[in-house]
């Protein structure tokens, strides 16, 4: 077999934009996948960001072919109250929709977009360890044909929960987030509305640190989930009753979905939020969720995976072609620009001071375009102060609102 120039670990986003841009630059490279395409990974909102993203690394037609409902902000509720976010109107000046995406079409079309452009995918074939020496990787890779090692001059790990570099390099990290889990399933929506709460995400507030999500499909089917501090309050083998059951406490919900039928059965994710220790090293760089994860609320994930990958294609093709690469500050402090933003609402969240301000009667229009912004991913306009304070502005809005209400 050929040897690639760089081997990619995992055809999802990360993996995908990452090949995408080594392709574009001229590199050969090889995808090895462990399981067999269309398969089903949880992360189903997409974020406008990604739309940037996508359009960059040359992905953006094959998804608009696939008319995925279109997503064009997010509905935030708590009982009867209601906070709307359009992202038509935000301060940062980006795209004002993007998708809601049943994950195994999406990824099917990412990776089947970048075997046309000439990447070389093995579907089925895991990796299993690696060694590296200077001028080269070898990874190991198996299937049912045997065990082979390939050659390369760079790995791009885009592993995602497989984490194979940080197990096999031991870069594991705990992370700061405390545990918490998540309980989700397809179902059939036929009580849909009509009107735009039919298509539209929704987030639930069930109790300050609990929250269930609504993601419509353009195939008719919903992606319904409930997330937070719910460890060892359902049964992991039998998740339905207690997803159910919380569905079931919000009317609206319960008379949309209590005669849904399950089209993927309802599983759990205990314990999601993971980091490492570092995100790159001599011929390897992680990218995605096999670097760090914080928590599915504001829906990052995909988002920080194709960014991840599409700027970390760039910067290995720049090394391979022998120039200089300041991995620190191009990679490093770039993605922990992004990240850390989002670490502030995600932890804004859960300690209650989003909601505050989600739910304000007086939550100003042009703070509210700011923080439109963020969570339509656009965290690194740092013109942004609800990105640049991000540490600080939720904060001390919270007090202002809580002073005013
Ligand atoms: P993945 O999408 O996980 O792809 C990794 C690929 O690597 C897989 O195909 C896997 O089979 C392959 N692989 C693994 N091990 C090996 C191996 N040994 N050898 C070869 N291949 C291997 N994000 C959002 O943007 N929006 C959301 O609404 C959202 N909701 C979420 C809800 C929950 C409950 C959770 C836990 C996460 C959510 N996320 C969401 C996050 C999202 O799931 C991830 O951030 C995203 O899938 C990461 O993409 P990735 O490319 O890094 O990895």
């Amino acid at each position: 077999m050929k040897q690639p120039d760089v081997l990619v670990i995992g055809a999802g986003p990360a993996g995908t934009a990452a090949a995408s841009m080594l392709l574009s630059a001229g590199f050969d490279v090889m995808i090895v996948e462990r399981t067999k395409f269309p398969r089903f990974v949880i992360g189903e909102s997409l974020l406008p960001r990604c739309m940037d993203i996508l359009s960059e690394c040359g992905l953006l037609e094959a998804v608009t072919e696939r008319e995925f409902q279109k997503k064009f902000g997010a509905k935030f509720t708590m009982g009867d109250k209601i906070c709307d976010f359009d992202f038509s109107n935000q301060f940062t000046k980006g795209w004002n929709w993007t998708w809601q995406v049943p994950r195994a079409d999406f990824d099917k079309t990412l990776a089947d977009e970048v075997e046309r452009k000439g990447a070389r995918i093995l579907y089925e074939t895991s990796v299993t360890g690696i060694t590296f020496s200077e001028n080269e990787a070898i990874t190991d890779i198996e299937n049912t044909s045997g065990k082979q090692k390939i050659k390369s001059q760079y790995v791009v790990d885009g592993s995602g929960y497989g984490r194979v570099l940080p197990r096999l390099l031991n870069l594991d990290k705990a992370s700061m987030m405390p545990p918490r889990a998540a309980v989700f399933m397809h179902i059939t929506d036929q009580k849909r509305p009509d009107n735009i709460d039919g298509i539209r995400i929704q987030i639930a507030v069930f109790e300050q640190d609990i929250w269930g999500w609504v993601i419509p499909f353009s195939n008719r089917n919903t992606s319904v989930g409930v997330v937070g501090n719910i460890i060892g309050k359902f049964d992991k083998d039998n998740c339905a009753d207690f997803l159910r059951g919380v569905i079931n406490s919000d009317p609206v919900l319960k008379n949309r979905f209590a005669e849904s039928d399950y089209v993927l059965d309802p599983q759990a994710i205990t314990a999601y939020a993971a980091t490492v220790s570092k995100f790159y090293g001599h011929r390897f760089v992680l990218t995605g969720n096999s670097t760090e994860f914080l928590d599915p609320v504001f829906s990052s994930g995909v988002t920080f995976a194709l960014e991840s990958g599409m700027v970390a294609g760039k910067l290995v093709a720049r090394e391979l072609r022998g120039e200089k690469v300041d991995w620190e500050k191009d990679y490093v402090l770039h993605m922990k620009q992004g990240v850390d933003t989002f670490r502030s609402y995600v932890n804004g969240w859960y300690d209650g001071t989003l909601q505050k301000i989600f739910f304000a009667k007086n939550f100003e229009q042009d703070i509210k375009e700011k923080i439109c912004s963020v969570l339509a991913g656009y965290v690194w306009d740092t013109s942004n102060s609800f990105v640049s304070k991000h540490n600080t502005a939720l904060t001390s809005l919270s007090k202002v609102i809580g002073y005013y209400q």
